[in-house]
């Protein structure tokens, strides 16, 4: 199904989305989480769960993507890859420690953050925050190049897997070039494939040296563990000195990019058009109004496009990143039908967005779409300290109410998704002339209104 493959497409390309903010209903009655900073830093949430078997943790560290010096493309990813090979704390590699502890466990990197999560038994968890700590301070003791080679293998086949739709994967990417401009989360493959050629093993042990440390970390463990045995679990493992000196970051540019119009591909047999503006760091309310905005969307555009004709695909969602990223639409629509005309339905219904011309039935299915996520994620012990390690340090959304809140929700459409700001992709056999200056009149005139 071309949808799928559009929708697992767009899923690895962007970051996983925070998940969907809990909409009206309220709490499940849980103990109270603690949280607590450590002498050198570390931020750490423990939330004990008595009815869970297992404790889940997530370690986080800020660095991701937007770190890569320029030529090193990949370098955050090509790390993450790295903590799980034979070192001299774990000859063996984590992976199978893990399994010889019963465990379960993952890891990814953004463009704002690389976090490893684990599943244990309570038992074993002294031991897994002993690994952690010790890949966290000590992964460059017995680290072999042979292992940097093996992993830029690894990537570099992630890195095809995940573009095997060539002209998709293109066209994403050129929308975010056009909608980030200079911006690190703007660059595209070739950067990512330059920098993994590059990389020796001297440049990822120098880029973990850098961002590996307990001042730039998250801690969360959620599950069968009391919060004072927790607290002494990680005071033993973790309670290395405080780094003598700030980590410093890459300076960012203006995360805000030219918006343009771009004709990807000449193929006759499929047509996408992708629109993308910038969007507003992770966590705003601004943000949380837009993930609303777009799972209406959805259900508004979807049934008017392609004229009830059947079109194949529509996606609309925001990139959950703490410098702003890109809200997106993308629709997959049959051969003959031009993305002007694609656009024109979507200007329509942003302009009913900003209206609060919709009907409350799409509104109560999108917020009870909202409470379902909310709940799976207070569920489980392991989007629990996800969930936790997300909400440090990020404002918080204001909580009188939540859900959609209509005069919000117009406000940040009108503020974000102006015809200006918007970039445009389209895959076609043939660009449409005028797409970006003309499709938009509609909501060009509303401009003055507010
Ligand atoms: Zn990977």
């Amino acid at each position: 199904m071309r949808g799928l493959t559009l929708a697992l497409l767009v899923a690895t390309l962007t970051p996983a989305p925070a998940a969907a903010a809990p909409a009206k209903a309220t709490e499940a009655a849980a103990p109270d989480p603690e949280r607590h900073t450590l002498h050198n830093g570390l931020r750490v949430h423990i939330e004990q769960d008595a009815r869970s078997p297992v404790v889940a943790m997530q370690l986080c560290y800020d660095v991701g993507k937007r770190d890569e010096p320029a030529d090193r493309g990949e370098i955050a990813h090509l790390v993450e890859h790295l903590m799980y090979r034979p070192f001299a704390h774990a000859p063996q590699g984590y992976a199978v420690e893990l399994q010889q502890l019963g465990g379960d466990f993952g890891a990814h990197t953004t463009p704002d953050e690389t976090c490893y999560e684990a599943v244990v038994p309570p038992a074993a968890l002294p031991r897994l925050l002993w690994l952690e700590a010790a890949r966290m301070t000590a992964l460059a003791d017995g680290l072999e190049a042979s292992a940097l080679d093996a992993e830029r293998e690894i990537v570099r086949s992630e890195l095809s897997q995940r573009f095997d739709d060539q002209l998709v994967g293109e066209a994403w990417l050129q929308l975010q070039a056009l909608v980030q401009g200079d911006h690190p989360y703007g660059r595209g493959l070739d950067d990512f494939r330059a920098g993994l050629a590059a990389t020796t093993l001297d440049d990822a042990i120098a880029f973990h040296r850098a961002h590996y440390r307990p001042d730039v970390a998250r801690l969360a463990l959620v599950g069968d563990i009391s919060p004072a045995v927790g607290l002494a679990y990680v005071n033993t493992y973790f309670g290395m000195p405080a780094p003598a000196e700030p980590r410093v970051r890459p300076p960012l540019p203006p995360d805000v990019g030219t918006p343009g119009s771009l004709h990807v591909a000449a193929e006759a047999s499929r047509r996408f058009t992708l629109v993308g503006w910038p969007s507003p760091p992770v966590g705003s309310s601004d943000a949380q109004q837009l993930g609303y905005a777009a799972s209406l969307l959805e259900e508004l555009v979807g049934p008017n496009l392609g004229d009830g004709r059947g079109f194949a695909y529509l996606q609309v969602g925001q990139d959950s990143l703490e410098h702003g990223g890109v809200f997106y639409v993308l629709v997959s629509h049959p051969a003959d039908q031009s993305a002007r005309s694609v656009v024109d339905t979507l200007s329509e219904e942003l302009i009913n967005l900003v209206e609060g011309n919709y009907p409350n039935h799409v509104e109560n299915v999108v917020e009870t779409r909202a409470a379902l996520a909310g709940r799976a994620a207070r569920d489980s012990p392991a989007t629990r300290a996800s969930r936790a390690n997300q909400r440090w340090g990020r404002d918080k959304p204001p909580r009188k109410r939540r859900g959609v809140d209509r005069e919000a929700l117009a406000a940040a459409v009108h503020r974000w998704l102006k015809p200006p700001y918007a970039s445009f992709v389209q895959v076609a056999a043939k660009a449409d002339e005028g797409l970006r200056l003309e499709s938009w009149r509609g909501i060009q005139l509303h401009e003055n209104r507010r």
